[in-house]
């Protein structure tokens, strides 16, 4: 099957990728209705205890390094950095943040990691084509062609890319994989999904997960607030989720568009003057910079 990667990016190389992140045009992305058979997770927000099991398996599968303070030390999911929650990095592909709302008496837990957007701004905002959405479901990404400009770190609407700063001369964007190659390509669930004691987070096709989300909604009046998170917000994500307080008290965002990001990035970029004088040079780096990996690649395999 043609992947959206195939489908939606200028095919045209980098020269054409730049125009056609100068140029808004908001057909590309609103004609893609996703894979009907893609997979994704439900995500019950009320059943989470704050465990971090779901962490500690994510980092074994992903062979992410340990973390500075061990997963059964709580205390880390109270703690802001630069007054915010914690954020996926490149150690962590995902995090569990704990949140204190008024009215209730006991403390609320989320768990945050990539959504895997039906159509990704990570995907649509790359002009190398790093990242392809799989018919799976997954939003995965290749490093070997990221030259490091981190537009998909920006173009981003739940902040999730993170840039691996221990590599400052081998770019690399780490993020949640959806365990694709180990899991999700043999239609496995996920290892933090897996690993959950509490059965927060179902596996599943989307589409029966959208119908599962509502059923729930609607047969336990009162537990849940009146919103599947995720089905709509930003064209759609693989993985939703369930409340029982508004997503604000989780520090969802829900202002976001129902469309895809991406016509609102193009039209962003589009409208900074700056991307019209600074970009052509940063585009020369760029492609220096990946044309300088390729002759190490090259060289390192004796020009073969
Ligand atoms: S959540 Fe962000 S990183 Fe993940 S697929 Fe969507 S745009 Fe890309
Ligand atoms: S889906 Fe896989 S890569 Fe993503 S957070 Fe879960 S365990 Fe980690
Ligand atoms: S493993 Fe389950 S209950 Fe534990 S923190 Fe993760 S999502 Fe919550």
């Amino acid at each position: 099957m043609q992947n959206i990667q195939r489908r939606t990016l200028l095919k045209t190389g980098l020269a054409g990728a730049i125009s056609g992140l100068l140029m808004p045009n908001h057909s590309k992305a609103a004609t893609f209705d996703g894979y009907t058979e893609s997979m994704g997770v439900l995500v019950d927000l009320s059943r989470c205890v704050g465990c971090r099991s779901c962490e500690a398996a994510c980092n074994k599968e992903q062979g992410l390094p340990a973390p500075d303070k061990p997963f059964d030390d709580m205390s880390v999911m109270k703690e802001l950095h630069h007054g915010q929650k914690r954020r996926p990095d490149e150690s962590h592909y995902t995090v569990v943040n704990q949140y204190d709302v008024k009215g209730i008496d006991h403390p609320l837990f989320r768990k945050i990691q990539c959504n895997h957007c039906n159509e990704p701004a990570c995907l649509t905002s790359c002009f190398v084509n790093a990242y392809t959405k799989t018919p799976e479901g997954a939003v995965i990404y290749n490093p070997d062609v990221c030259v490091g400009c981190r537009t998909c770190m920006v173009a981003c609407p739940f902040n999730i890319p993170a840039f691996k700063y221990s590599s400052a001369f081998s770019p690399r964007i780490m993020k949640c994989i959806f365990c694709y190659d180990t899991r999700l390509k043999a239609g496995k669930p996920p290892a933090c999904v897996e690993a959950c004691p509490n059965e927060v987070m179902i596996f599943g096709k989307r589409a029966d997960l959208i119908k599962l989300g509502w059923e729930r909604i609607k047969t336990n009046p009162g537990k849940y607030v009146n919103h599947l998170y995720g089905e709509k917000e930003a064209g759609g994500t693989a993985w939703m989720y369930l409340s029982g307080v508004p997503f604000e008290e989780y520090g969802f965002n829900t202002h976001l568009p129902k469309e895809p990001i991406l016509n609102y990035v193009k039209d962003f970029l589009a409208a900074v003057p700056m991307v019209l004088t600074i970009w052509p040079a940063l585009f020369t780096g760029f492609h220096l910079l990946a044309t300088r990996k390729d002759k190490a690649k090259e060289e390192k395999n004796g020009g073969e």
